[in-house]
């Protein structure tokens, strides 16, 4: 176990309603791999008895299984960079736990890599989300693609495939804020994407609020394009030189058909969305800036309260 070939990471975030039906369907399908493996549970912070399921389960397979306990909630992406960290295998799989993920496709994860590729990726076929998930979630990708040069289908699965060098990698960035299939994309140099099954959450609810999502978006556009910045210097530029054409157009109206106070209502309508473009832009320059602070102030990224291993 010192150095297995297959390492699975599987963030926990309030799941004890479903773990024994993950640990039913994970353990045979890895034991199918002939293979070494190792199984590393990261508990989230969980608020509800995760934590003391996944100790019981350590305590069955202590041969196959870590469990990282984090003292606090750190977010999914956190949660698997902890786990990267500390794992020891060639492949290194990342997996949900709620199996929406099924395990039985980490075999195909697993054979992908042999051929010699260092990172791979997937795509959900007959995605099992809500339909207001699915097109959100269809237009993010479609925005990364514009503004990042990342090329990816399905940004949001998280059943992936890393090697043993991108994953040394990936933890030499330390990245506060981060969007790990991105991160591994933006340093990989051989990566390739399968198609994978998807199912609907075993049981329990999404942990991702509407907010935690536009939270989670942000994190990815910001850490990987500057291109939201952008946007507002070239709408800027935009805007002055229509309202230089607008001033020259009002000076010769003013001297060929004199003075004029009509329009009262167009003009705050132009002001108003002026001034929301303004607010947007100031946010989003807030989101930059709160995440270089983040970053420069240096504190650890989780605390890790306890390690389960032999
Ligand atoms: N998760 C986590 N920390 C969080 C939120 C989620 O570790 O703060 C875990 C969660 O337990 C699950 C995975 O991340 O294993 C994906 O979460 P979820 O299924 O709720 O997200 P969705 O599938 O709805 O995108
Ligand atoms: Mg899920």
């Amino acid at each position: 176990m010192n150095t297995p070939e297959v390492s699975v990471i599987i963030p926990v975030y309030n799941e004890e309603d479903g773990l024994q039906a993950l640990y039913g369907r994970l353990y045979p399908a890895l034991d199918a791999l002939n293979t070494s493996y190792e199984v590393i549970f990261v508990n989230d912070g969980s608020r509800d008895r995760s934590a003391a399921l996944l100790r019981e389960q350590w305590e069955k397979r202590p041969d196959v299984t870590r469990v990282i306990l984090l003292a606090a909630n750190a977010g999914q992406h956190m949660a698997i960079m902890a786990g990267f960290e500390k794992c020891r295998g060639q492949i290194v799989v990342t997996l949900d736990a709620d199996l929406q993920n099924p395990p039985e496709e980490i075999g195909k994860l697993v054979a992908k890599m042999r051929e010699g590729y260092d990172c791979v990726g997937s795509i959900r076929q007959n995605r099992r989300d809500s339909a207001f998930r699915r097109y959100a979630s269809q237009a993010m990708n479609r925005l990364r693609e514009r503004i990042t040069h990342i090329k990816m289908t399905d940004q949001g699965c998280m059943l992936r495939a890393y090697a043993r060098p991108l994953i040394d990698a990936i933890n030499s960035c330390h990245e506060v804020n981060t969007f790990i299939p991105a991160l591994a994309y933006t340093l990989a140099q051989n990566p390739t994407e399968i198609e994978v099954a998807h199912e609907e959450r075993h049981t329990g609810e999404s942990k991702y609020s509407l907010y935690s999502l536009i939270r989670l978006n942000f994190d990815l556009m910001t850490n990987f394009s500057v291109v939201p910045l952008q946007a507002f210097s070239m709408t800027g530029i935009i805007i002055s030189l229509l309202s230089a054409f607008f001033v020259v157009f009002l000076v010769i109206r003013r001297l060929m058909v004199g003075p004029e106070a009509e329009g009262m209502f167009t003009l705050f309508g132009i002001a108003f969305f002026l001034i929301g473009l303004t607010l947007f832009g100031v946010g989003m320059l807030g989101e930059y800036v709160g995440r270089i602070y983040q970053q420069v102030r240096h504190r650890p990224r989780y605390i890790i309260g306890a390690v389960l291993e032999r």
